[in-house]
């Protein structure tokens, strides 16, 4: 952000990246915050979203909002990952254009790199091959997001730019048994097979597909760092730069949760794509570098999985 006192609308605000936006910004003593609930804006209809950028006038977006899921929602529901991602992002920044917003910071995913891209994967990887098949619906999507952003900083000079996470965890996880993504995944399976007194614990696929994780809260100071610079390229990748295999960070999950019993693989289940690590070299390079390593912050989400569930809060969509 170039002032505190930008007029700042945060789409997503109750997801894991939104709401780790919102406690970054006010901390940092962000003072006009826009949030909307989804019961007075729904982002899939393209009238309310062009009313509510003409009523409340924002001056900077942060688009977090989104369908998101781990690999079996992904590919058991391609239909609404497509489209409702799709259409949201379509009217957001059509919406922010029309309204005179001049910054709008779009959160895509690491999976919009082609399935063999090099690794680590660069930007520059994007749109030279094939993507993977689990996750190739909320790929499109998110490719159409952030040439939409490109597209309309190149013709109408605003900057309109993109940020590309890798997988992300942290304090308001998804934590639907079968939706999820790996890690809330694993923190509830080992948390209710160490409640229930079992001897072992099985996990999706073959355990040896490499995933880069990054905690929320590391991702909300990229954010803010990126929106303070004057001039980012319009895609950005944002990692640990850490890697791990589903079985190591099984272990890890265990150990933290106290579970001693076996891990056992499930190759049935699909493991989706190899490796996913990002080359974060040039957000590395403008100044922003991750903080909380992956053990510390599965013990946070943890703490913060144990609270919710004794406070009957727990995410499950
Ligand atoms: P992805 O990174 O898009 O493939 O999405 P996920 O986070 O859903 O899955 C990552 C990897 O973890 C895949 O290889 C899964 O098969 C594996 N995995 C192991 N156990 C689980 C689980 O309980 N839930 C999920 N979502 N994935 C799991």
């Amino acid at each position: 952000m170039q002032s505190l006192n930008e007029r700042v609308f945060i789409a997503g605000h109750r997801g894991m990246v939104g709401s780790a936006v919102v406690r970054r910004l006010k901390a940092a003593g962000c003072t006009q915050l826009i949030l909307a609930e989804r019961s007075e804006l729904d982002l899939c209809r393209q009238e309310q979203v062009e009313a509510f950028f003409q009523r409340s006038r924002p001056e900077t977006v942060i688009f977090a909002a989104a369908r998101v899921g781990g690999i079996l929602a992904n590919a058991s529901q391609p239909a609404p990952f497509l489209y409702e991602n799709l259409v949201m992002a379509a009217h957001a920044v059509h919406a922010a254009w029309m309204s005179g917003v001049k910054r709008f910071l779009y959160l895509g995913s690491s999976c919009i790199y082609p399935r063999d891209a090099p690794q680590p994967i660069p930007e520059s990887a994007l749109l030279t091959g094939p993507l993977e098949r689990t996750n190739e619906a909320y790929a499109i999507a998110k490719i159409a997001g952030l040439k939409l952003c490109q597209f309309y900083r190149q013709q109408y000079g605003v900057t309109y730019h993109s940020v590309m996470p890798t997988n992300l965890y942290g304090p308001g996880d998804n934590y639907h048994p079968d939706h999820s993504h790996v890690l809330p995944g694993l923190i509830r399976r080992f948390h209710e097979a160490q409640a229930a007194g079992k001897d072992s614990v099985t996990i999706w696929g073959t355990g040896t597909p490499r995933r880069e994780f990054l905690h929320v809260d590391d991702l909300a100071a990229a954010i803010e760092h990126l929106l303070s610079l004057d001039d980012p390229p319009d895609v950005v990748n944002a990692g640990s730069g850490h890697e791990v295999t589903i079985r190591e960070l099984a272990e890890i999950v265990a150990e933290v949760v106290g579970f001693t019993g076996e891990i056992r693989t499930d190759p049935d289940r699909p493991d989706g794509v190899a490796r996913k690590l990002t080359d974060s070299t040039w957000l590395r390079s403008a100044g922003w570098s991750p903080r909380i390593g992956l053990r510390e912050g599965i013990a946070m989400a943890y703490e913060d999985f144990r609270a919710r569930l004794a406070g009957d809060r727990l995410r499950t969509v």
